[in-house]
């Protein structure tokens, strides 16, 4: 849940319910798209909000599958800079 305050809003963790302090790649927010599979103008959108430490403690996948956490990895405007 993201909070609105006076300043900047505060966002809530889906998983601790802790409140994520901006830093490093937190907060993290997850889109949910539920109807995935059918057509865009069917399906629906929420979004929720973690710190990427409890996505990555309670995945399935290995930590070392988030390829977001690499230094490397390219932010979105690195990306739509690319030739
Ligand atoms: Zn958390």
């Amino acid at each position: 849940m993201a909070i609105e305050q006076s300043d900047s809003p505060t966002y809530q963790c889906l998983f601790c319910g802790d409140a994520i302090t901006s830093g490093g790649l937190d907060p993290c927010a997850l889109q949910l798209i539920a109807k995935f599979d059918h057509p865009r103008s069917e399906q629906k959108e929420q979004a929720f909000y973690c710190h990427i430490a409890c996505l990555q403690s309670r995945a399935s996948e290995q930590p070392d599958c988030f390829y977001i956490t690499d230094p490397d990895f390219p932010t979105v405007g690195e990306t739509e800079s690319q030739p």
